[in-house]
């Protein structure tokens, strides 16, 4: 890796349970090592300790599994969370208590300037550039396929009564389809990776105008605090990761 392509990462991280949920079924976690930095947001489901426990075997999973393996950075990263799933899946069905369950998980990579993206579900990233405001991952839900088809608006899907519903997660199935997208970075560029507890809730400009605060700490902590001044209806999980000059 050049000197030139070296970027300073600063990153801030936040979850909250909410207002209404009894318990916190999103997780996640950060890693880094010589193959780059690694940020993943999960969002459980499936009642009791389920939803919980997977997107904690996911976050583990795909953290593990990426920097244990070798090869091309994008292949690694894919296989990582099929290997999670398969991990989550095979619990799911040696333990009662957990069937059934399952997770999102969106997992950003960065190495140099440039960045990977793998998602399954409806956790989300996105990225700002200057007023740029754009969602990096494809919503593999229910609702998305719908506005996808011109069926329903975006307003209409966050308020839709099947906005939950998810067409891929983690452990629900043997194997996964796994979207894995590059992009490149500039100084500046501001990255979010969050569960739907902010995006279902938080609509996109008032997203993007708070992750221009001073700090990616205040940003994470604003974005919290704007699901819970909109009722905080589900879990909240936020990643900041600012992009500058070394
Ligand atoms: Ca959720």
């Amino acid at each position: 890796m050049s000197e030139t392509s070296e970027l300073r990462l600063e990153a801030a991280s936040r979850t909250d349970i909410g207002l209404v949920r009894e318990q916190n079924e999103d997780a996640f976690g950060e890693a880094s090592g010589p193959a780059g930095r690694l940020f993943v947001v999960a969002d459980g489901m499936g009642g009791h300790a389920g939803g919980a426990t997977a997107s904690r075997l996911a976050v583990e999973t795909i953290a593990q599994a990426f920097f244990d393996a070798s090869g091309p950075l994008p292949v690694r990263l894919r296989a990582a969370v099929e290997t999670a799933n398969q991990r989550i899946h095979h619990q799911a069905r040696r333990d009662a208590s957990l069937a059934g369950m399952g997770t999102t998980a969106v997992a950003l990579v960065i190495e140099g300037s440039r960045a990977w993206i793998a998602n399954v579900g409806d956790s989300r990233a996105y990225r700002l550039r200057g007023r740029d405001f754009e969602q990096l991952t494809r919503d593999h839900s229910v609702v998305a396929e719908l506005v996808r088809r011109g069926l329903l608006t975006a307003e209409q899907a966050r308020v839709h009564p099947r906005r939950n519903e998810v067409l891929r997660s983690l452990g629900s199935w043997p194997d996964v389809d796994v979207d894995v997208d590059e992009l490149d970075l500039v100084p500046g560029d501001v990255l979010l990776l969050c569960s739907d507890g902010l995006s279902g809730v938080v609509d996109d400009d008032a997203i993007a105008a708070f992750l221009t605060a001073e700090s990616v700490a205040d940003a994470a902590q604003a974005l919290i605090e704007a699901a819970i001044g909109q009722g905080a209806p589900d879990n909240v999980t936020v990643q900041v990761v600012r992009v500058s000059d070394r």
